[in-house]
Parts: C-alpha cells; structure tokens; sequence
C-alpha cells in the first residue's frame, strides 16, 4: 500500500498552491479534493469525526468565513494534493479579532492565577489526548514524518503544562524604602494583546510557546499562523475552546499576512507582537511596531556552526550533528547550518557522517520508517538547488546526494558537502534544508572566528571531550543557545532566543514569562499617619 501511496504522489501535480480563490469552496466538499493517498484520505476521515479539521477562522468564540468568502487552498507538501481550505482573510476580519481580544482582555485579566491555570492544564491535556490526530494532521500540512510531528505535539504541549504551572508564580516585590513613611511595592501585569504571528516548520509548537506564557500571564491574543499550515493552529485553537478558555481569549486569523500584519502593527489595542519566522519579516514587524510602541519578541533565522573538535568522541559527535542538521528535513532554526571540523577528525568524520546519512530513508511522512520527508514547497528546493549550485560554482564538491530525491516533488536528497568555504551561501545564508556543509578547520581560535563570522546567533553546536575547551567556547560564542555533545538542546524549561539578528526576548522557562509581563512600580507615600 506503501509504495502505491508513494507511486500516486509522483504523478500529482508539483504544484503547491497559496492562493485566494473568490469562489467559497464547503468544507465538507472541498476536503481531499484531488487524488488522494488512502493513507490520508483515513486520517483526513478520523480528524473530521474527532472535530479537529476545522477550516474557519475563530473570532470571540465563533467560526467564521472570510467576509469576503475568499478561501486559501492548504496543500500536503508530500504530494501537492489539496487537504482543505481556509478562509483568506484581511484588515476586516483582523480588527474583530483584536476587538473581541481587547475586550476579553478586561476579564481574563481579572481572573486568578489558579483559574488560569486550571484552563491552561486542561488544554494541556487535551492536546496530549489527542498528540496522535494532531501529529497526523501535521505529517498532512507540514510534511514531517508522523513520529517527528506526534513528538512535536508533546513538545508544544509541553509549554502549556509549564505555564500552566508558571502562572501562579508571577511574583512582585517588596523593596527596601529610601525613605520610612514609604512603601515600594512592584507589581507584575499582562500587557494586553497580544499579536502571535508563527511559521509552518512547527505548526503547532510555535504557537504553544507563545500563547502558554500570554494566556498564563493574562494577556489575550490573535494569532495569524502561517497560511501553509494553519489547519493544525485552528485544531490546537479548538481544543483551547474544549478546554474552557473563555470566547475571545484565543482568535484566530490567517489569508494576506502583509494586511494581517499591518493591522496588527496599526492597532494600539495590540501592545506586544511576538513573531517566529524569518529575518526579513522580523525587521519589517519591528521597524513597524515603532509607530506604536509596542514591544516585539523575534525568534529570526539562525546559521548554527557545529564545531566537532579533534579530541570529540567521533560517535557522539556524528548522532549530535546528524540529528540537529536533518531534523524536519533541515528545516528549523536551529537546524546545524555549517559544520567545522578539525582537520586531524576531518575524513574520519566526513566518512563516519556521510555512511550515517545514507542511511536516512526519505519520502512521505505516513510511511513507516521514513525519517525525512518533503520540503514544504517548490521555492525552498530551488533555494537548496541554488546553493548547492552556488558552492560547486566555487569549488565544493559533493560526498553524498547533491539532487532532488527521484521521488520527484519537493523530495531532496540529505546531501553532504565537502571543502566548504566560508564565502559560500551555504555558509553565509540560513539553508532550511538537508545538505550539510563541511568545514575544515586548524585551530580553537580559528573555528570560533568562523562560528562567529555571521549576523545570526541563534543556536550553535560544540563536540569536545574537553571539559575546560567546553566552557572556553561556549562562553565566547556569540549565540544564544550551546549545544555541547548534544545536537537537541530545545526544552520547555530552558531559554529559547537568539544573540545578534536571529532576534529578541526568549521563550520557554522562567524567562519566557517576562516577555508577556508589565512590571508596574507602586509607591505609597504619608505610610507613617
Ligand atoms: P518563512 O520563510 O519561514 O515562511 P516568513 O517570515 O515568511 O518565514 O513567515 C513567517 C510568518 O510571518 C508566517 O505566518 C507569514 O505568513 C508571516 N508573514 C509574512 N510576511 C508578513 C508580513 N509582512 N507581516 C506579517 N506577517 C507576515
């Protein structure tokens, strides 16, 4: 059954769709629409009996179209086939949902931290409930293999239950007066709404770690998912719903991100943005933040150097690198960009790597045993393409892949790459995708001058059996998160952000808290009557 999935998905159309259609298509008519895989034509009819296909967008509480009744097509990267439809909508539908946010905001913030909490635990339950429908409805929109997508769930999960927890610890102060008739008290407060903007590698995490913290802390939000995945944003919103979260708490809106954008930029009901995506994107929502002063959280594009030193444990260092370099196909920020090698490991690892590496199996995220899946469209092939392209042209060569995949479609091969220079864009752009370049390197001062020679500073890795060597490097890397031996450091209970232009503020832990937080100083005077 297997291979006539993959067989079916070869002749689909390659083309990937976003686009606004004037025609309303029902959603019980325009589900899988075109030839589609048994296989999801199952889950397809498991998501829509369980109630999590959703295709509207949610404001104060009810399930809208668009006012226009313009769809967007949501595809599945594996074989360009449609799974549904979405509303597209703009400017009218966004100021609703920041109305309907702003006005629950007079209420939710008044809730206890305890009641709060109680909601945001029992949507953590819920999402575990359902990780499987969840996970498979990811593998859909998304493309990651099931096990990657159910393991995503229970990551994003994982940040509602921390909250959940973390609300009742949003403590104030009490400090010392400077003079004895007053009392100086610091009060913690939500910000207020709260525009969540996210991307389509993690459907569903993105959101997580930033509504957890909002909701916990008493803001409201409008969320705009990307409009490649949002059918897993509108499940995990409905779950919201099924777990108590009051009507107009959790909106969501998606269709024209720049008037989306916009209006959440223009509102001054809106006061924080919090933005996972690329750069480009994040310097434009800051730069338009300014007009309102509104406080941004960026997570931005990465360009994580994976330093493997000649005295690292060769079979550590190949897990590491191989699991952070080709998690979700390449396609996270995190993801392990260029790998520097010490010239005395260099072919022992190149050799080691590239035998792991063969071993991937690629193709549909349905199918047992596939570890990587699609790329999410035609545009970020030819972004690999043009890379691989780009570091031949100046004398790389390739040990492993270098091509699509022949499963055709957006399949690429998990390639890698030798005699990598640093002028390259594999090494100077954010690759987003499974070609690993190596980079040979003579010594400590040498490889921390690479590593740091780029304006990103998201994650970096370090292979090293040397425990002074360790510290030495992880403190003058210019990045936000190290990774030492360990190539998946992402955690709900650690910081989670960026140094340089790989952005602002952080998420997950106690620090993720602060970001959806209003510190309002109190002075009470005449204490001494
Ligand atoms: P990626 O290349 O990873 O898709 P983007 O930065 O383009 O990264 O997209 C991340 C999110 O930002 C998506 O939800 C996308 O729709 C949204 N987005 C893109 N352009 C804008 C914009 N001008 N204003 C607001 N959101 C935008």
């Amino acid at each position: 059954m297997m291979r006539r999935l993959l067989s079916s998905t070869i002749a689909a159309s390659p083309t990937i769709s976003l686009i606004c259609r004037s025609s309303h298509i029902h959603r019980s008519s325009a589900i899988f629409c075109r030839q589609m895989s048994s296989t999801a034509e199952d889950v397809a009819m498991r998501l829509k009996s369980s109630g999590l296909l959703r295709s509207q967008g949610l404001i104060a509480g009810k399930w809208i179209e668009a006012y226009d009744k313009k769809v967007i097509e949501v595809t599945n990267p594996a074989t360009g086939n449609v799974v549904s439809t979405v509303p597209c909508m703009g400017a009218k539908e966004t100021n609703d949902a920041i109305s309907a946010a702003y006005e629950t905001f007079s209420t939710w913030s008044k809730t206890t931290a305890a009641e709060r909490s109680k909601c945001l635990r029992k949507w953590y339950d819920l999402l575990i409930a359902h990780k499987e429908e969840l996970g498979q409805l990811i593998t859909l929109e998304q493309g990651k293999p099931l096990k990657e997508a159910i393991g995503e769930v229970a990551y994003g999960a994982s940040f509602v239950e921390y909250f959940s927890e973390e609300a009742k610890r949003m403590y104030g102060d009490i400090i010392p007066a400077p003079l004895s008739d007053r009392r100086l008290l610091v009060l913690k407060q939500p910000v207020g709404v709260v525009g969540v903007i996210t991307p389509w590698n993690f459907p569903l995490a993105m959101i997580t770690r930033k509504v957890g913290p909002a909701l916990a802390s008493g803001c409201t939000v409008v969320i705009k998912p990307s409009e490649l995945t949002p059918l897993t944003a509108l499940a995990t919103a409905e779950l919201s719903i099924q777990a108590g979260i009051p009507p107009g708490v959790v909106n969501v809106v998606m269709g024209n991100a720049s008037e989306i954008g916009n209006s959440l930029l223009a509102s001054t009901q809106v006061r924080k943005i919090t933005f996972t995506g690329s750069t480009a994107v994040g310097k434009k929502l800051m730069a338009g933040a300014a007009n309102t002063v509104k406080r941004v959280s960026l997570e931005l594009g990465g360009n994580a150097p994976c330093i493997v030193f000649d005295d690292a444990d060769l079979d550590v260092a190949v897990k590491g690198s191989l699991a952070s370099k080709f998690r979700n196909s390449g396609q996270t920020c995190v993801c392990v960009n260029r790998i520097l090698v010490q010239e005395g490991i260099y072919e022992k690892f190149a050799s080691a790597f590239s035998k792991a590496v063969e071993k991937l199996q690629v193709g549909d995220g349905f199918v047992d045993g596939v570890v990587q899946g699609p790329l999410i469209n035609e545009a970020a092939v030819q972004k690999v393409e043009s890379f691989v392209e780009d570091a031949i042209s100046k004398g790389a060569k390739i040990l492993l892949g270098g091509r699509r995949h022949n499963l055709g479609m957006t399949f690429y091969e998990p390639t890698v790459m030798t005699d990598v220079k640093s002028d390259m864009l594999l090494s100077r752009e954010e690759i987003f995708g499974p070609v690993a370049p190596l980079l040979p390197f003579k010594t400590e001062e040498e490889a921390i001058r690479m590593a740091n020679d780029t304006n990103a500073g998201l994650a970096a890795y370090i292979f090293t059996s040397n425990v002074q060597r360790s510290w030495r490097v992880s403190e003058v890397l210019e990045y936000g998160i190290v990774g030492v031996n360990e190539g998946l450091v992402s955690t709900e209970v650690a910081p989670f952000g960026g140094f340089k232009e790989s952005g602002i503020g952080r998420e997950g832990s106690k620090y993720g808290m602060d970001e959806y937080v209003e510190v309002k100083y109190v002075c009470l005077g005449n204490m001494n009557g």
